[in-house]
């Protein structure tokens, strides 16, 4: 279907907190001229929540002295440049330069410049130089300054804004295409898919209708964009089944996703081995062998893929077989604590860092997909086994990760709450707006 035309309509609306909320609502229309209702995407800007008890994103508050006023000069480093060269060129002092990088492990950053970038000069009014400035992120500044002979270096942390926003999508070909449409950056696409990899399988078993809705992040300085942060919370609309995920941060900074009631949206395995790829065929116990041609039972799923495609390890634990083996041809066994073994069949080539004995952990790469062994074309041939009894990888039902601490849950439904509560506003308040 041909999208003609699009149209954007701001409308401002107040949330409990009273802050306001500038919403974007982007229709599509189909060459008929009829509004379609399945692509419409709806994005909004949102202030971070305020009256979260525990700021779910505390902006580094402090802002350097920035422009260039009568005493400063801005230089931009050109390639080939190092600042020796530059001070040098501009007539600074070699002793200042080598006070400045030798201040401290923020001075040293100051030899590793790059072209392009900025440079200010300060002097005070008598002429002397006083301060040098380098950005050396969108976010980031170093200073150094004069302390009478010396030099003291910091790095200052340009405020960033956390601007919240609103997505909503009807998947109509598949999670990548529509959220790409939706105005979801690849690392955004990549990581809902992750959150739901679990629960959900995007290769298999997404049907049109299925919906997502989520609020994520983008970041500013100074009102500029530099790039999306977070995914805070998502939900996700499977064959009519609701699931949903909130980001829950921990006192230590590290981060992971979970059910709204604490348990964790992670299990012990990853439902499939390859990102984004079809089942050529099923577990099947009477199934006709396409080489040998012959009652042979699958006791796997195989995934038709290219040659090079990479292979996850679906939990963590040991590679125990790492060789030929067969009609398996170049094959991988992973055991995971006393119950579980995975393998992994007909690869072109084994992950090159690892051998029988390595620790993997759950997504590293162990191998490429292949056709060694009995196979009619390239693809993995994937084996599930619980006390050496081969399971269906697809329906098997797979053990859960850890939930929320009993001793955070307070600290989660604190953090937690009011994001969800956003998603559900934002949601309803763009159905109101689509139904008509
Ligand atoms: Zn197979």
């Amino acid at each position: 279907m041909k999208i003609l035309k699009l149209t954007t309509l701001i409308i401002c609306i107040s949330f409990i907190s009273s802050i306001s909320w500038a919403l974007i609502v982007t229709d599509s229309f189909t060459e008929t001229g009829q509004k379609n209702p399945t692509i419409t995407t709806t994005a909004i800007t949102l202030s971070p929540p305020v009256n979260n008890a525990t700021p779910i994103n505390t902006p580094v508050t402090r802002r350097p002295p920035l422009l260039a006023g009568p005493n400063e000069h801005r230089y931009k480093v050109k390639a080939g440049e190092n600042l020796s060269s530059i001070f040098s060129k501009l007539n600074y002092s070699s002793k200042d330069l080598h006070h400045i990088l030798h201040a401290n492990q923020t001075g040293r950053q100051f030899a590793a410049i790059s072209p392009g970038k900025t440079l200010i000069f300060k002097t005070t009014s008598t002429g002397d130089f006083s301060e040098l400035h380098y950005q050396k992120s969108p976010s980031q500044i170093i200073i150094a300054k004069r302390i009478n002979d010396t030099f003291q270096v910091e790095t200052v942390n340009e405020e960033i804004t956390h601007e919240i926003n609103y997505i909503h999508t009807n998947i109509q070909t598949s999670l990548f295409i529509d959220a790409k449409k939706a105005g979801l950056s690849d690392k955004l696409i990549m990581e809902l898919a992750n959150i739901f990899a679990w629960d959900i399988d995007f290769a298999l078993n997404l049907r049109k209708g299925d919906q997502f809705s989520l609020l994520f992040e983008k970041l500013h300085v100074k009102g500029k964009a530099i790039g999306s942060g977070n995914i805070l919370t998502a939900e996700f609309i499977n064959r009519g089944k609701t699931y949903q995920a909130v980001r829950y941060e921990e006192s230590n900074g590290s981060a992971s996703y979970y059910q709204p009631n604490g348990k964790s949206l992670k299990k012990a395995f990853l439902r499939t081995p390859i990102d984004f790829a079809r089942v050529s065929s099923h577990f099947n116990l009477k199934r006709k062998h396409p080489v040998l041609n012959r009652i042979r039972a699958h006791k796997g799923v195989d995934y038709a893929a290219s040659t090079g495609t990479r292979i996850k390890s679906t939990g963590r634990g040991k590679i125990i077989y790492r060789g030929r083996k067969g009609g398996y041809g170049r094959t991988v066994i992973v055991q995971h604590g006393q119950k579980y073994t995975t393998l992994y069949a007909h690869l072109s080539k084994y992950h090159r860092n690892q051998k029988i004995g390595s620790r993997v952990k759950q997504g590293d790469i162990i191998g490429y997909v292949g056709k060694s062994g009995l196979a009619t074309g390239p693809h993995l041939h994937y084996e599930f086994r619980i006390n050496g009894v081969h399971r269906n990888p697809l329906t098997v039902k797979l053990p859960s990760s850890k939930p929320i601490d009993k001793s955070k849950m307070a600290d989660f439904k604190g953090q937690t709450t009011p994001l969800l509560a956003q998603l559900m506003h934002a949601k309803n308040s763009s159905f109101a707006e689509n139904s008509f």
